[in-house]
């Protein structure tokens, strides 16, 4: 396997890591809320959810910045300054609160609303209060909630990632073009995409490349035409689409090293996912018992 395909799957293992432990984090988190606190103030409870989900994952996220960073530096592309990926991270984390403010907000509402139906239908509220602290009815009565926190959080995690890397590309191209004052005309940069693919990501060698990932392994373009395209990630293709409201699982490539021309099939990435799956899952499983 050639060095750029390891920096592939080591850093997919990387990002199945971090997302990981960022799912596990709002578990735990959610696992402890008071059911009681949602009901008596729905709003205040979302806020408070938020806030400490920002500052629980904020390090993961800028951690990944970094190292999405460096990873991007590994397969050709332009190296970051600190200012960048700061940035970045910044960034992401105001969209991550844009976008998982609404979301938990209406699984929020909708436990309320379960309650109050509960109690319109006319269950008791002592029923309802010990459906509220039996564990598995209040498990039930969460899940919701809990499926919506996991897939934010993760979302946040790609985002950064994603974000890093579109910035790297577009600055390299940016790099590329700027007039050197020989007055020579420039050839834009071609940049080969890199199908990496998982479970998630889409498309065999018959499907088409306007929506596809895996086709267009190999193919090599302008940023321009490929922003036409759609870039890694694009919501155009078919596993962004599949992703829903989350942020798209695509995990390729664009890449100006001449090694990628080694790469002759899409790298799969399934085994470097569970990898990174496990080992935060045991990093969560230690914390535990020594807590
Ligand atoms: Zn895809
Ligand atoms: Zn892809």
């Amino acid at each position: 396997m050639s060095a750029i395909e390891q920096s592939i799957l080591r850093h997919a293992e990387e990002v199945e890591y971090m997302k990981e432990l960022a799912r596990q984090t709002a578990q735990q988190l959610l696992e402890d809320a008071d059911v009681g606190e949602i009901i008596h103030d729905p709003e205040a409870f979302v806020e408070r959810l938020l806030a400490v989900l920002l500052a629980e994952l904020g390090p993961y996220a800028r951690r990944l910045a970094e190292q999405a960073a460096t990873y991007a530096e590994e397969v050709g592309l332009q190296e970051l300054e600190a200012a960048d990926i700061d940035r970045i991270a910044d960034e992401a984390e105001m969209k991550f609160t844009s976008f998982a403010t609404p979301a938990l907000r209406d699984a929020v509402n909708a436990i309320v609303a379960r309650i109050h139906d509960m109690a319109g239908a006319g269950v008791a509220l002592t029923t309802i209060g010990s459906a509220v602290t039996s564990p598995a009815a209040r498990a039930a009565l969460i899940a919701p909630l809990l499926g919506a926190a996991r897939r934010m959080v993760s979302s946040w995690i790609q985002f950064v990632d994603r974000d890093v890397n579109d910035t790297a590309i577009r600055m390299l191209a940016a790099a590329d073009t700027q007039d050197d004052g020989s007055g020579d005309e420039l050839q834009p940069l071609t940049l080969t995409w890199v199908a990496v693919m998982d479970r998630n990501t889409c498309g065999d060698d018959k499907d088409l490349v306007e929506h596809f990932c895996r086709p267009r392994h190999g193919l090599g373009k302008t940023l321009e035409e490929w922003t036409a395209l759609g870039l890694p990630g694009s919501p155009v293709l078919e596993c962004s689409i599949r992703s829903h409201r989350g942020a798209s699982p695509c995990r390729c490539l664009l890449s100006t090293d001449e090694r990628t021309a080694e790469i002759t099939a899409p790298v799969s990435a399934g085994d470097a996912v569970k990898r990174g799956r496990d080992r935060a899952a045991a990093d969560v499983a230690t914390a535990k018992k020594f807590a």
